[in-house]
């Protein structure tokens, strides 16, 4: 197979293949820095509460409500893009 746009899409420990829209918030740990990880799990003090799947962060991140959850600042959102920035949905 030639380099093709696969290659640095990241791929998930619990199942085969990249990270999709449909896949839980878990397949997004090996991507995030744990700090951002663990408080975009949380979702503590946001009124939609935390996400439970990618496509729920990638709503929320277009919609630029991640700042609405708690302990999320502008370090560690850069951190949950660039994340998302290498899931398949996301591209
Ligand atoms: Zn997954």
């Amino acid at each position: 197979m030639p380099a093709d746009r696969r290659s640095h899409i990241m791929t998930a420990p619990q199942h085969t293949g990249p990270v999709l829209a449909g896949c839980p918030v878990d397949c997004l740990e090996i991507a995030i820095p744990r700090a951002a990880f663990n408080a975009l799990a949380r979702g503590e003090g946001a009124p939609f509460g935390p996400p439970s799947t990618v496509g729920d962060v990638i709503t929320l991140y277009q919609q630029k409500r991640l700042g609405e959850i708690r302990g999320l600042g502008p370090r560690l959102i850069a951190q949950i893009e660039a994340g998302l920035a290498r899931t398949e949905p996301a591209r």
